[in-house]
């Protein structure tokens, strides 16, 4: 039923898009054919959230985030609620790749029950992690019981979910969104407005670019709560010293040698600062920088944009904000 209905929506509306030719095409399409603005969709992450409300907003509509401002995106759980509003969508926007570990069978089932359910960093030229031989090793515990059971399917525990944290992917995001947007829901101009929030984040990206140059080279050194920064560090030429949390996911927790084998690492190299995560507060990264003696602890936004009314309550403020502190943790 409800596929049918779409088609017809969108078929009308690309009817509508030839004959009007880029006049007010959404509003006509929204009077004719209401299935069109009816369409529920729903983002997982806050990050996916603002970017794909943000192209919804553009194009006269709205997106559900499931996750509030502050959750970590690896452990979050869905409410029943939440897990309905899933199922009762018409598309589903989730980053994938497996870091959406707790909403792994909401988002089957609301595939099975005819949603789209688009996962945008599989898109965007994901990247192993880095260190994935000893990252596996280590990491053997938290993999044991849910990767096992769904191991065969859909994502590769070998490739960094972590793609938002290079702009320039986003932006490419936000084209493949609206892109997707327009074809569930049969309006265009959800298409031209994801074009347009690319380009906004184009510009995002060269702002942080821009406040990351006054880090010079040999500082370039990042230590952070867990292995989400390869992203960043290959699009903004950083090298990564060392993760506290092993094992790519927030979940796992570093055995006393590794914290001590990582707090003389960082004495060695010299690093004055480790960067904790807002969405995964941490007393692991404060006895880590208790340990070393000396440096500074920096919250960025890693997993979640920041509360309402805050410089980083968009994916666009999260980004310039981080590259800010990131700037005058390590220029200073
Ligand atoms: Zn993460």
């Amino acid at each position: 039923m409800r596929t049918s209905t779409i088609a017809i929506a969108g078929f009308a509306a690309l009817a509508l898009g030839l004959s009007a030719c880029g006049s007010s095409d959404d509003s006509a399409a929204g009077s004719e054919s209401p299935s069109a603005g009816a369409a529920t969709m729903v983002a997982t992450t806050t990050v996916w959230g603002s970017v794909a409300g943000q192209i919804a907003e553009c194009a006269g509509g709205s997106v559900t985030t499931l996750m509030p401002v502050g959750a970590d995106p690896h452990d979050f759980t869905p409410s029943s609620d939440q897990v309905a509003t899933m199922v009762d969508a018409d598309l589903v926007i989730a980053n994938g790749l497996g870091l959406e570990e707790g909403l792994e069978s909401a988002m089957e089932s609301a595939q099975q029950d005819g949603a789209v359910v688009f996962e945008v960093a599989p898109l965007l030229d994901p990247m192993p992690f880095e260190a994935e031989g000893e990252v596996h090793a280590e990491g053997e515990e938290h993999a044991e019981g849910e990767e096992h059971a769904e191991g065969e399917e859909a994502h590769s525990h070998g490739e960094d979910p972590h793609v938002w944290l290079d702009v320039t992917r986003a932006a490419d995001a936000a084209e493949l969104i609206g892109a997707e947007m327009a074809k569930v829901t049969g309006d265009a101009a959800y298409e031209t407005c994801g074009t347009e929030v690319g380009q906004e984040l184009r510009s995002t990206n060269d702002a942080v670019v821009e406040t990351l140059a006054a880090v010079p080279t040999d500082k370039r050194i990042l230590v952070t709560d867990h292995d989400a920064f390869g992203y960043f560090a290959e699009a903004y030429d950083f090298r990564i010293e060392g993760v506290v949390i092993p094992g790519g996911s927030t979940l796992a927790e570093p055995s006393s040698a590794e914290l001590a084998s990582l707090a003389q690492a960082i004495q060695d190299s010299g690093v004055k600062t480790i960067f904790a995560n807002t969405a995964n507060p941490s007393a692991l990264v404060d006895a880590l920088a208790a340990e070393v003696g000396d440096v500074q602890v920096v919250e960025l936004y890693v997993g979640s944009v920041g509360e309402p009314g805050s410089e980083a309550a968009t994916y666009q403020g999260m980004m310039t904000t981080n590259a800010t502190r990131i700037s005058d943790a390590l220029s200073g």
